[in-house]
């Protein structure tokens, strides 16, 4: 049965009109869903029914609106594993990892719903004699999220939470590879107590994105995927005048120094490198052992790890990593690899051989780990977006560090050390948004914001915590005087029929 996966516009599914795309189950390679494509006329629509419904809500006191977002967490919260099946369904990812990503973006929901306090701003009183100057955070109106198809909940959930708590409405355009959470979110929101047409879901591809970008009635565009994507999506907003913050991909590197825990390490390589089959901003996709020793022991403990990886379909409970998201995305990854043995690198664990019996058609690919990768190779200067962890061996520190820094991204990084001195140092000079001490995902929480530096961010925002209150508010600041009046002209006698 393959199921037909609609918009969500004013507070019900509407089915599309036009194009559609399909949508499959990576680990038995059928297609599972149809979903709509919008058309540039129906994307105009939605972003009308969102301006209607931007003016109540916007005017709505931000307690309300942070007593909705309670709500909503909790019917988040009881039915975390339906949300979880769903995500598994078109993503692929194990059961466990769902369950993971929609936990962190339920941190989002309970920021938000602090709205009250957040929208709480400054004052100054006596700026001249008798004058007064405060400021306020007021919304934008109707914003947009572009998603990718690799949290398809999480991702969503680092923006409109903090969007609706300070009084926008939202338009969501979720990856077509993987459109079904973002229907539940909407349904649950409706049932938490959003009014219609608050919260809106729009399936596309570029035809939506590009009308998004140009419509007249949206104010603020964030978007999260590939570096490509993400600067034309700045640009293009930026031509509109809209505001936007684009997160766009990722290489990120691992230094493990010779003083470090390597059992430690190579358990946190392990969990960041093929967790997710690799499909995160935020996996650690090269590992730099300083000194020759210290590389040694990381591969030799490594590679029998890397072969033990149990691959399996995300609803296996055993499973520890699962298929590619779509049969192009597979090929693209394999042919990631055969590039870099071809230019060299050696391959220690070869992922290309894996065969998981009864599931001959699903996109899988064991994990895979390359030893002397170098600089000018195409596996160490490109996004792969796999399970492949490519080791660079560096004498020193510095020249572990100048790898990061000379890198065209610039998203997360970590180095596993147990010297203090190597780790301020690390952590103060790094051309990198994310850093981690002996932490090798370090996804700042709800209430700190998330971000990379260079091709990994387009835009002045990173996504919420306080970037994203005043990423979804405008500032408006107000100076006082009154002349003197009644005050001055008061009697304090008391009244008599004169
Ligand atoms: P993608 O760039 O292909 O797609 C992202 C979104 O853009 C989707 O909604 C898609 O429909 C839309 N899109 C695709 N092509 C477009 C075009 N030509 N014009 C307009 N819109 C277009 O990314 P993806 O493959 O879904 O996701 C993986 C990428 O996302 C990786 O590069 C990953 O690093 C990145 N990512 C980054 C972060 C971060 O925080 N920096 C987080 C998650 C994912």
């Amino acid at each position: 049965m393959v199921e037909s996966i609609p918009h969500y516009i004013g507070g019900r599914r509407v089915p599309g009109t036009g194009r559609t795309a399909a949508v499959f189950n990576p680990a038995t390679g059928r297609q599972s869903g149809e979903v709509a494509l919008a058309s540039a006329a129906e994307v105009r629509e939605v972003a009308k029914v969102a301006a209607a419904a931007a003016v109540a809500w916007g005017e709505t006191t931000p307690l309300r609106r942070a007593r909705i977002l309670n709500k909503f967490l909790r019917i988040v919260e009881e039915r975390t594993d339906e949300l979880a099946k769903v995500i598994t369904a078109e993503h692929g990812k194990v059961l466990s990892d769902a369950v993971g990503e929609i936990q962190r973006g339920m941190e989002v929901i309970e920021f938000a719903t602090g709205a009250p306090q957040l929208l709480k701003s400054e004052m100054s009183e006596s700026v001249g004699t008798r004058v007064d100057c405060h400021a306020l955070r007021q919304p934008l109106g109707v914003v947009a999220g572009i998603t990718p198809f690799n949290f398809p909940a999480m991702v969503p959930l680092w923006m409109f939470p903090v969007a609706l708590a300070c009084g926008n409405a939202f338009i969501l355009k979720p990856s077509e590879r993987d459109p079904s959470a973002s229907l539940l979110l909407a349904e649950w929101l409706k049932e938490a107590g959003l009014p219609d047409g608050v919260f809106n879901v729009v399936q596309g591809d570029k035809e939506a994105v590009d009308a998004l970008l140009a419509d007249p009635d949206i104010s603020a565009v964030s978007f999260v995927g590939s570096t490509p994507i993400a600067r034309y999506i700045y640009e293009t907003a930026a031509k509109y005048g809209k505001r936007c913050q684009a997160l766009g991909g990722a290489k990120n590197h691992m230094i493990i120094m010779p003083d470090a825990d390597m059992d430690q390490a190579v358990d946190a390589l392990m969990g960041a490198a093929y967790g997710s089959a690799g499909e995160r901003c935020m996996a650690v996709s090269v590992a730099v052992p300083v000194g020759e020793k210290t590389a040694e022991t990381l591969i030799e403990k490594l590679a029998p790890r890397v072969r033990a990886l149990k691959v399996g379909p995300g609803t296996d409970p055993e499973a520890e990593m699962g298929p590619l998201v779509t049969k192009q995305h597979f090929e693209k990854v394999k042919g990631y690899i055969d590039a870099g043995e071809a230019a060299g690198a050696k391959v220690v664990v070869d992922g290309r051989t894996l065969k998981l019996q009864g599931y001959e058609d699903g996109y899988f690919l064991g994990g895979t780990l390359f030893d002397n990768v170098t600089p000018e190779m195409s596996i160490y200067k490109e996004e792969i977006f796999g399970p492949v962890l490519g080791v660079v061996r560096a004498p020193d520190y510095d020249t572990a560090a100048k790898l990061i820094n000379e890198h065209e991204f610039g998203n997360g990084t970590a180095i596993f050390t147990r010297d203090g001195d190597a780790a301020r140092e690390f952590a103060h000079s790094i051309k990198v948004g994310m850093v981690g001490i002996n932490v090798p995902i370090p996804v700042p929480v709800a209430y700190h914001s998330f971000g990379g530096w260079k091709a990994s961010l387009f835009g002045d925002h990173h996504m919420h915590g306080p970037e994203g209150v005043r990423f979804y508010t405008k500032l408006k600041t107000i100076t006082t005087r009154w002349p003197t009046g009644i005050r001055s002209g008061a009697e304090f006698v008391m009244p008599t029929l004169k």
